[in-house]
């Protein structure tokens, strides 16, 4: 590599010196260490000329007011974490006899692209047939997600629906390529198909997609009506999905490779169906217990008896104790919901109310009174 850096270099660090230098400090720094290592007196050690190109090297960019700026610039954008590894389009940075090209792995990429993207205000606008960057090679395709409305009953019992799932899917019309049917697709010209461009700004050199192709690296001579050369389109499908028995609202149910498909041999994303269950006038769920409250009438509470009580599949006869106070629960055993691990049911729990009638008949009222009469000479 030329003047021998590698992208951990700190250009202050290999001069020894700190990053609020003078001018004057630098240069005597840079003196000083250029006699050391100069290749002349040092000829037995091949070691030497590496450290002298880089000595070199990182001087001509600190002594330079312009370059020293643009580089402390540079390295505070990478301190503050502006720039992540991996991928391709990455930048490096030159200056006359510096060049990192080997930066790849410290700025490739993501957030650093987009970041040099506004640096740039506007350089990087995508041209004709410029189709949102796809990349190259296998890639999983996304996960999606869905929203099912069920009722309660629906949801206490599973059910198998369909739901609508929006996505990007390859033009059925072109297969995905962007181009017209029978038409040419041809490598970028002004790329020559890498789907990069190099642009040198100041001290920067970098990368950036190729405007022409919007960093796909093909040409298209005829777009594809359909999907006017993007090679996706936007299409709602229906999607078959089994929602267990007993599924919660809010609950999220997976349907494993139901994405978005992948591109090349990856696997298609998962979709993921978030379920909204509708509450239920009659019953309230708890975990996996059911409640439910019932209204039972004064003298079945005071006598004792017996009352329905409504379960999930048809009604319940419970027994009523002589004396029962008003809003007992009674706990019915396995007739809550189905359990959405391990099987099973949980519990109904009846609440037990008591049934005023509204409008009592004549009869009825009188001897209520006659009741309330017998009822205060007791405890009188
Ligand atoms: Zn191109
Ligand atoms: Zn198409």
């Amino acid at each position: 590599m030329p003047g021998g850096f590698s992208p951990d270099d700190d250009l202050y660090a290999v001069l020894g010196v700190s990053e609020s230098v003078t001018d004057k400090e630098l240069k005597s720094a840079y003196r000083k260490l250029a006699q050391k290592w100069h290749p002349d007196t040092n000829r037995s050690d091949p070691e030497a000329e590496e450290q002298f190109k880089r000595i070199n090297a990182a001087y001509d960019v600190l002594k330079d007011a312009d370059k020293r700026r643009e580089y402390d610039e540079f390295r505070r954008m990478v301190k503050s974490g502006a720039f992540r590894s991996g991928g391709p389009g990455g930048a490096h940075f030159t200056g006359q006899q510096v060049r990192y090209e080997d930066f790849s792995d410290l700025f490739g990429g993501g957030a650093f692209d987009d970041l040099l993207r506004e640096f740039m205000s506007g350089a990087g606008q995508g041209g004709a047939g410029a189709r949102s960057q796809r990349p190259r090679g296998p890639r999983r395709g996304g996960d999606v997600e869905a929203t099912l409305h069920l009722s309660f009953r629906d949801a206490m019992s599973g059910v198998t629906t369909q739901v609508a799932v929006p996505g990007d899917y390859a033009c059925d019309r072109c297969d995905g390529s962007g181009a017209e049917p029978g038409s040419d697709v041809r490598a970028c010209p002004t790329c020559g198909g890498h789907g990069t461009v190099s642009e040198t700004q100041g001290f920067f050199a970098f990368s950036r997609p190729c405007p022409d192709c919007g960093g796909v690296g093909m040409r298209i001579d005829k777009p594809c009506k359909q999907c006017h050369g993007g090679g996706t389109e936007r299409r709602t499908r229906k999607v078959k999905v089994a929602i267990p028995a007993g599924v919660k609202d809010g609950a999220r149910v997976r349907v494993k490779g139901r994405g978005e498909p992948g591109f090349g041999d990856a696997p298609a994303g998962d979709l993921y169906v978030r379920v909204h269950v509708a509450a239920d006038p009659r019953f309230r769920r708890q975990g996996d217990d059911l409640r439910v409250s019932v209204k039972v009438p004064f003298e079945t509470m005071a006598l004792g008896g017996t009352v329905k009580a409504p379960t999930l599949d048809g009604d319940v006869t419970l027994k009523v104790a002589r004396g029962t106070p008003a809003g007992r629960v009674m706990k019915v055993s396995g007739r809550g919901a189905p359990r959405s691990r391990g099987g099973g049911h949980g519990d109904l729990l009846v609440a037990l109310d008591v049934d005023v009638p509204p409008d009592l008949p004549e009869d009825a009222a009188e001897a209520l009174r006659h009741y309330a009469d017998v009822v205060s000479r007791e405890t009188a």
